[in-house]
């Protein structure tokens, strides 16, 4: 039985889980943009000050758990190739993507909606979200979800969304935003943008979005295998601790270890899911939360801060190069320090 009086102390527990969970619930309080905001606003900022710290300190005593944050990753597919893309777009190529079914995801997030009891903010993320063609009928299956609490949708702007999908958004009460990424400064785009036709139409139906414009990007560096030390990557995790938690169904043929989480699993990062899709889920073995895993790891997941993926990455502890935003390559790129 794991000892919630400990895992309340653990101060990585604390940051990572119940402060994330008042931050997402806070949100989640403050509800849609609109009038409405004139009275929840005030009793949110109350909520958080005066209760939510207590509230999900005593459902953890319960065992009841609350996901703060889930990135769900449809697809690794993307109409970009950001040399310097967060989620590792750049290093797939059309024989190792990765792709999820409506019915995959809905079984994983069956699977996982049976051990939680709610979770506060889904992002549906790729590669491009609006590859995945049955998107409108996972807005209908998230909206359902009493669990779900709110969810958006990441997107870089270059597929137009159909009638259908702005409908679904429409009538959708838990979407928050459209999160649209502004690629019109990128240097070397090779696909035209469509913002103008989605902001129009997102508008026009007074569909909530956020439009994210920024003049560089920080450089990822090169992914690959560093060989550091269990302590070195330990301190690699806390330099970085990236809160982006994912999820990712253990579809396809090519996934090496699938019997290490048949029905799916929880990742601490977009980074970490893409290279398991890469190298396997063997190669991460501990890493991830399976889903069939007991409600107890679920717990323990947030205290964790050894992931074998955070060898991977570029030394967090030394400042970020900044890049022009959204570098297009060609190339697959190897998971190696050189090409
Ligand atoms: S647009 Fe670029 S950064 Fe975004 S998912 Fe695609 S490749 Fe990655
Ligand atoms: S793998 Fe580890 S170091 Fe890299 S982004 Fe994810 S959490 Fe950070």
């Amino acid at each position: 039985m794991i000892d919630t009086t400990k895992l309340l102390e653990n101060k990585l527990f604390q940051e990572r889980y119940i402060k994330a969970n008042i931050a997402w619930y806070f949100s989640y309080l403050n509800g849609k943009r609109g009038l409405s905001r004139i009275y929840k606003v005030p009793y949110a900022a109350l909520m958080k000050k005066f209760f939510l710290q207590k509230y999900f300190e005593k459902r953890v005593k319960n065992g009841i758990i609350d996901i703060p944050y889930l990135e769900l990753v449809l697809t690794t597919k993307c109409t970009m190739r950001c040399q310097s893309c967060n989620n590792l777009m750049q290093y797939f190529s059309p024989s190792n993507q990765y792709s999820c079914t409506l019915e995959g995801i809905k079984k994983s997030l069956e699977l996982l909606l049976s051990k939680v009891d709610s979770i506060a903010r889904v992002r549906i993320i790729g590669g491009e979200p609006l590859l995945f063609k049955d998107l409108p009928q996972l807005v209908d299956y998230l909206d359902l979800q009493k669990k779900i609490l709110t969810f958006d949708i990441l997107t870089n702007a270059t597929i137009d969304f159909k009638d259908e999908l702005v409908q679904r958004f429409k009538k959708s009460k838990k979407v928050r935003k459209i999160s649209i990424s502004d690629y019109r400064q990128a240097p070397n785009l090779k696909i035209p943008l469509k913002q103008e036709s989605i902001l129009k139409k997102l508008k026009e139906n007074k569909i909530a979005f956020s439009y994210n414009t920024t003049d560089h990007w920080y450089d990822t560096e090169k992914i690959y295998k560093r060989g550091r030390s269990k302590e070195e990557i330990i301190k690699n995790y806390h330099h970085c601790k990236m809160p982006c938690v994912s999820l990712m169904t253990s579809e396809g043929e090519n996934l090496k270890g699938k019997e290490l989480a048949p029905n799916g699993a929880i990742f601490v990062c977009p980074i970490s899911s893409s290279l398991t899709r890469l190298k396997g889920l063997d190669e991460f073995a501990g890493d991830f939360l399976n889903l069939d895993d007991d409600k107890e790891r679920f717990f323990e997941f947030y205290t964790q801060d050894f992931y074998k993926a955070c060898d991977y990455c570029r030394d967090f502890s030394k400042p970020y190069k900044k890049i022009p935003i959204a570098i297009q390559t060609n190339k697959v790129l190897k998971l190696e320090k050189e090409d």
